[in-house]
């Protein structure tokens, strides 16, 4: 088998409390989770395609795009990355009718255990998918909110508590610090009570989802590997985990090669 296309972040779906991944390259989807074991080789041909307008780009931008719609696109603001910071009321959302369809829409605040217990904010919507894309092990939906501001708000004030970044290395070699999500959620709740009650957020059930990923063996030392610098990688896949493809060479983070052009060959 032999594909060819510009590839984007894999798409992922929950079956049970299983991952399952299928890479997009060019029009076809590639299920990820049939190749587990098998030698592949990914090939980057030199090109990036900015997957808004299609022109070639240099580097690829805000995970593929070129720089003018990095620029222009409300979804490459800087208040994608910090929510709390959200200026759509002050008239200045890059997009506004963007902005109304994706922030102005129920969100979660929720805990998560990628490599240790760590809160974030989704639209709602967008759940499983967030947590299989961060390599989260379980994750616990807390608060729910109509619009992203207001889940940033609360995200930005349990910051103080609990930690908000993943440590990728420590998820990939499945090193997670155990945590017991609910009983974190009940120590954590009630330092935000006066804010989420005055941005009227709905307490969630104590639903923990668990998440397996398709790993047969997760590497002991992390070697990161890019098409930048290596065209061509080709190895054993031994898992998925988060964006990242687990081969036998090395780890690849697809996600950040958005919009590179590449060929796959199953050998
Ligand atoms: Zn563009």
């Amino acid at each position: 088998m032999q594909k060819t296309g510009n590839i984007q972040k894999m798409h992922v779906t929950l079956d049970g409390e299983n991952a399952r991944y299928q890479l997009p390259i060019g029009n076809d989807l590639i299920d990820m989770n049939a190749l587990m074991e098998r030698t592949i080789s990914l090939k980057f041909n030199g090109k990036i395609i900015c997957s808004n307008c299609g022109a070639l780009t240099r580097k690829s931008y805000a995970q593929g795009f070129c720089y003018s719609c990095c620029q222009n696109l409300a979804r490459c603001d800087l208040c994608i990355m910090r929510p709390e910071t959200c200026h759509h009321h002050l008239g200045t959302c890059r997009e506004s009718a963007w902005g109304l369809e994706n922030c102005f829409t129920p969100h979660i605040v929720y805990l998560a255990l990628s490599s240790g217990v760590k809160v974030g904010i989704t639209r709602k919507n967008n759940t499983p998918s967030r947590w299989i894309d961060q390599g989260a092990i379980a994750a616990l939906p807390i608060l729910e909110v109509d619009t992203r501001l207001k889940s940033g708000k609360i995200e930005h004030a349990l910051k103080t508590h609990v930690n908000d970044k993943t440590n990728w290395r420590k998820m990939l070699k499945n090193e997670v610090e155990q945590a017991n999500l609910v009983a974190v959620k009940k120590q954590l709740l009630p330092k935000v009570f006066e804010l989420s009650t005055n941005l009227d957020a709905t307490t969630l059930n104590d639903e923990v989802l668990k998440i397996n990923y398709p790993v047969v063996e997760y590497p002991s030392k992390i070697v990161s590997l890019n098409f930048d610098k290596t065209p061509e990688i080709k190895g054993a896949l031994q898992g998925i985990k988060g964006q990242y493809l687990l081969l036998d060479c090395g780890v690849i983070n697809i996600r950040k090669f958005s919009s590179y052009n590449i060929t796959l060959t199953l050998k």
